[in-house]
């Protein structure tokens, strides 16, 4: 997917609108600083799931006829895009994240 390198777009610090300079977030893993991010395990134990008997969730161990339907993993990644306003220097993140095999910027 080919991308603009910049676009005009409302800033809601400026309050109006202003020119744009688009780039991609990265999403990143969880790290030792936000261990406790959504899916993390520490973060279930936390909230009281997690633990017990038998298969709770995705806690357990899963079928092995699953697993083995389970090798079609998705090719494209979720974009997000941050728009950095060229006056004020605040950015923004877009607000509808689309999947994506490949961005570009043109
Ligand atoms: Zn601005």
């Amino acid at each position: 997917m080919i991308l603009p390198k910049q676009k005009n777009g409302y800033c809601r610090h400026c309050k109006k609108h202003t020119e744009q300079k688009v780039s991609l977030l990265k999403s990143r893993g969880r790290s030792a600083t936000h261990s406790l991010s959504h899916g993390g395990k520490n973060r279930a134990l936390k909230r009281g799931r997690g633990r017990g008997f038998g298969n709770l969730g995705k806690w357990g161990s899963k079928p092995a006829i699953s697993k083995f339907k389970r090798t079609g993993a998705k090719v494209s990644k979720k974009i997000v895009l941050k728009f950095t306003c060229k006056i004020c220097g605040k950015s923004m993140l877009s607000s509808h994240p689309f999947r994506s095999k490949r961005a570009v910027f043109e």
